[in-house]
């Protein structure tokens, strides 16, 4: 099954919404601190198309992406990069920017750093910056006041601390949206969105990856994008040299066991972020909390949730009104 939610509507073009478009900043604004709009979600909460519809109707909308493995040159099919034809012409930013091989791994410091020169660059240029992906630990990274690189790195595997890591203080003004599912309905969508990657080529794009020297390595940088270590471990017994293959049963179970385990890992980290947001909200980030299930409710019963207006109403539109409000403030 084709699924589209990652499409903005095909109509949609910058400006067509039918409402009164924001305000530009006032000279107020520069006086206190910048205004983020900041997209949150699990992995396949439909984040990307959220942020093209909303940059569609802000139109000086710039977004950066904050997941980390996004950040990294290649694998667009597998890390599910929002692929140029569907980016409307909305600039992108730290979108398959870095190249692990020459800068390594990308860290939380490193986004904060990168990405808080970005903000104050398109708000210098009085534009309005979208934080975009779900890596929680890089959006956490960039916008707590006071951010230490040793113990906030990686702020939520300690479990125990949890309330003394956390702040809620915050360096910017941030409208925070938070798409979500009802967990049911979203690993049933990340699981056919597998399916839908497989067919798009996402088993050759692994193989001209894979590298058998690399892959012995402990996995670094992109090499952890889901998908490349049980990839790896499949082209390890069957090389892409080989080809296909014929009708091997062996090779045909290992080939299962890989989009398994990818099924899996997927449906896991989709997990893992939403416990993350859970616990951002109880340390008092103010997350508006977006239902987006019945337009992907829609989309695992027809294929598609355009046309429908079950998306525009239940997740745009509030999502709208609540970034009208914030601007205006
Ligand atoms: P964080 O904990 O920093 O908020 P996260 O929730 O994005 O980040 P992790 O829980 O650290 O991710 O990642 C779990 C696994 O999922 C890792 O192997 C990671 O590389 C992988 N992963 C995360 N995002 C993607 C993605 N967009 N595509 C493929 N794999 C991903």
């Amino acid at each position: 099954m084709r699924l589209s939610i990652l499409q903005p509507h095909p109509h949609t073009h910058r400006c067509r919404y039918p409402i009164k478009q924001w305000p530009r900043m006032d000279a107020s604004f520069h006086r206190r601190k910048d205004k983020v709009v900041v997209i949150m979600g699990a992995t396949g909460s439909g984040k990307s198309r959220l942020s093209i519809d909303l940059a569609t109707l802000f139109p000086t909308s710039e977004i950066i992406n904050s997941d980390k493995m996004q950040v990294y040159r290649g694998l667009d099919i597998t890390t599910n990069k929002i692929p140029t034809a569907q980016r409307h012409g909305v600039p992108h930013h730290l979108l398959g920017d870095v190249d692990t091989d020459h800068y390594g791994e990308f860290s939380p410091a490193d986004f904060r750093h990168r990405a808080a020169d970005l903000i104050a660059d398109i708000t210098r240029r009085k534009n309005l910056p979208i934080v975009v992906g779900g890596s929680n630990s890089f959006v956490h990274a960039l916008l707590v006041q006071n951010f230490d690189p040793h113990s906030h790195s990686n702020v939520f595997q300690q479990q125990q601390q949890e309330e003394a890591l956390i702040s809620s203080e915050l360096r910017y003004r941030c409208c925070f949206l938070w798409v979500d599912i009802a967990f049911p309905v979203l690993s049933q969508y990340l699981r056919d969105r597998v399916d839908d990657m497989l067919d798009s080529g996402m088993v050759d794009e692994l193989a001209q990856f894979f590298d058998p020297d690399a892959a012995r390595r402990t996995g670094f940088g992109i090499r952890k994008a889901i998908g490349v270590p049980e990839f790896d471990r499949f082209f390890n017994k069957y090389p892409p040299s080989m080809g296909q293959g014929g009708d091997d049963p062996l090779r045909e179970r290992a080939y299962e066991e890989a989009v398994k385990a990818i099924k899996d890992n997927t449906c896991e980290l989709a997990e893992r972020q939403i416990g993350k947001i859970e616990r951002l909200k109880r340390a008092g980030w103010d997350l508006r909390r977006i239902d987006a299930t019945e337009a992907f409710r829609m989309v695992l019963t027809s294929g598609s949730s355009n046309g429908s207006g079950v998306w525009e109403r239940q997740v745009l539109e509030p999502s709208v009104k609540i970034v009208k409000r914030f601007l205006m403030e």
